[in-house]
Parts: structure tokens; C-alpha cells; sequence
């Protein structure tokens, strides 16, 4: 019920937060360059019989309403970097996705979450791993990657630079939600290891957010947070907060946030070798993700998807599951948002 209740507060805010953005954007002037964005809340085994109506509702108003966010800061002439991390702020917000406050457990009771964000102009990037206070592990990886010379930190370290730099922390109880809890706990009772999947549980165990986003100037990011997998054991940490895995950002070629098995996306360096195909072979960002993702990927019975987004503003979505949250808009105006 508690939690309910978060949800519809959530809701509420959302849709403030976006009502109030928009009445801003009647003053705005036309964008120089072709604004994008494109997010997805995770990709697995979604099937319609799993996910009732009203979940489903649930899911599309608030990707709606996060997409709404980021494509109001894009159209306001604010940054990617800036559209990415609003988006993934609000998403981790929501208990509905498997980031920040929805979280799953470790084998150990515990939500241990990864982040990262990567900008295209100049290749910058921070990512956070095993963070366990962080509200918004997003945001500790935006500061990794601009006040610190590192890329990735992980655990007790991490929280102790970003403490540093104000990060708003928060306690572990923060990140309990009844549905992950009782998750883990079947998990448990099937004795799975932390790296398998179940893929006929029934359970959305998905739930990975992610954001790609283009703006006026023409500069794309890339990010995506987690709590990873349900009952992972052994600090174990996916590709979210690897750059070149589960995220990566390129001007020259294209922005890429994954979702799914992580240790198949590490395999392929997937994000990287979506960009790397365009770089040096000349591919479009469509055949270029076709290739990772409905070949590489399912050649190894990979499962999972990604979004991606090129400098035009075209914007791809693909995935080996039976489904992938996922919506946004192209550089032409044209929207998306959709499930299976
Ligand atoms: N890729 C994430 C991980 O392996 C999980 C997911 O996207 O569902 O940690």
C-alpha cells in the first residue's frame, strides 16, 4: 500500500515537473540542429500475460512523462548530458524499474547499483559501481566523470568521494520495495546463482533504465543505471557502468545505452561495437545495431536490446527478448512508446 502511494506521488511529481516545463516551451526558439531522445526501461521477459493492464498503463505514463522531461530540457536548448541525467533521475525515482529506489537484491539482501554517462563531444565519461546510498546513482556518475579524473568507482570508495561532492545520500532502507524483496526470495528458493536468468519465471526481473539524447548543438550522450541482476553474488557488476558494454557516446557516430544478461553484452563490448561499425566501416546506425544485436548477440543466445540515436537524429531500437520498455522521439518529431 506504502508503496502505492510512493508510486502515485511519484506520478504526480512527474507530471508537474513536466507540466510545468512545458508551459515554458511556447517561448522557445527553433532548434539550430535536430533534437532526439530516446530512453527504455529495461528488456526481458515481458509477455502480455505477465504484465496486467494497469501495469502496463503504469509503465507507459511514466516513461511518458520521463520522456516528456528530457525532451523539454533538449527543446528549452539545454544539454544531452543534462536531458540524459533528468530522464534517469526520474526513472530511478520510480520503484516500478529495477534503478535506484526499484533496485533488486543481492543474494546478500542487498541493492547494490551501477551507473554510468558518457558524453559524445569530447568522450568524457564517469560511471559508479556497487553503490549501496547513492538516491540517484546517475548523478554520482555525472560527478565522477566532471570532478574527478577517474572514469569508474566502485563501492565505499565511490561514496566516499561523491559524500565529498555533496551527492545526496540516503539510507539503505530507501531502496526496499516489497515486489524486489519477494523476488529475491523466489530467486532463493530456486537456488539460481546470480548470473542466470530466469527466463520462464514470469517475473519482469528487468528493469535497467537507459537514456540516449541529441541536442541543439548537436552533441550526443549515453547513459544507463541498475541494480543489476536479482540475487547477484560476489560484488558481481554487469556492463551498465562499462564504458564500451552497456554505454557509449560518440558525435561522430552514435549514443548507446543496452539493457539485458550483462555478461553477454561485455562479451561483445556492444555498445562499442555498434559505434565501431559506423566509424570504420561506414555502416547506418540501423545496420550497424542490427548486426550487434540480431546477430553477434543471438549468435551467442545473448539476451537483451539496446537504444540508439545517431547525429541525425534517427533513432533505433532492437532487442532478442519478447519485449523492451522503451520511447521516444527522432529527430523528426516521430514518437515511440511501447513494450513488446
Ligand atoms: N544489464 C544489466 C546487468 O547485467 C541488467 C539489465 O539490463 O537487465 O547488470
Amino acid at each position: 500500500m506504502n508503496q502505492f502511494r510512493a508510486l502515485s506521488f511519484f506520478i504526480l511529481i512527474v507530471v508537474a515537473t513536466a507540466c510545468s516545463n512545458n508551459s515554458d516551451t511556447a517561448t522557445m526558439s527553433q532548434p539550430s540542429h535536430p533534437i532526439a531522445i530516446a530512453l527504455h526501461g529495461g528488456a526481458g521477459n515481458i509477455e502480455k500475460m505477465n504484465l496486467s493492464e494497469e501495469d502496463k498503463g503504469r509503465y507507459l505514463f511514466v516513461m511518458d512523462s520521463a520522456l516528456q522531461i528530457g525532451y523539454t530540457v533538449l527543446q528549452n536548448g539545454g544539454t544531452s548530458t543534462d536531458a540524459v541525467e533528468k530522464v534517469i533521475c526520474a526513472l530511478e525515482d520510480c520503484p516500478l524499474f529495477n534503478a535506484g529506489k526499484g533496485a533488486v537484491f543481492s543474494h546478500e539482501g542487498r541493492n547494490e547499483m551501477d551507473a554510468a554517462i558518457m558524453n559524445g563531444s569530447d568522450l568524457e565519461c564517469g560511471a559508479v559501481a556497487g553503490v549501496r546510498h547513492v538516491k540517484n546513482p546517475i548523478h554520482g556518475a555525472r560527478t565522477v566523470m566532471e570532478q574527478s579524473k577517474h572514469i569508474l568507482l566502485y563501492g565505499a570508495g565511490a561514496e566516499e568521494f561523491l559524500k565529498k561532492k555533496n551527492v545526496e545520500m540516503v539510507d539503505t532502507s530507501y531502496f526496499y520495495t516489497t515486489k524486489r524483496w519477494e523476488q529475491l526470495q523466489k530467486a532463493l528458493e530456486k537456488n539460481t546463482n546470480g548470473l542466470d536468468h530466469d527466463e520462464n519465471s514470469g517475473d519482469n526481473k528487468y528493469g535497467t533504465v537507459g537514456c540516449v539524447a541529441l541536442d541543439i548543438n548537436g552533441n550526443l550522450c549515453a547513459g544507463t543505471s541498475t541494480g543489476g541482476t536479482v540475487n547477484k553474488r560476489y560484488n558481481r557488476i554487469g556492463d551498465s557502468p562499462l564504458i564500451g558494454a552497456g554505454t557509449y557516446a560518440d558525435n561522430n557516430t552514435c549514443a548507446i545505452s543496452c539493457t539485458g544478461k550483462g555478461e553477454d553484452f561485455m562479451r561483445l563490448v556492444a555498445a562499442h561495437d555498434i559505434s565501431s561499425q559506423m566509424k570504420y566501416k561506414g555502416l547506418s546506425l540501423y545496420d550497424a545495431i542490427n548486426n550487434t544485436i540480431q546477430v553477434s548477440l543471438k549468435s551467442i543466445e545473448g539476451r537483451g536490446g539496446c537504444i540508439g540515436l545517431d547525429k541525425a537524429g534517427n533513432v533505433v531500437f532492437s532487442f532478442t527478448t519478447s519485449g523492451m520498455f522503451r520511447a521516444g522521439i527522432d529527430g523528426k518529431g516521430a514518437k515511440t512508446l511501447s513494450i513488446y
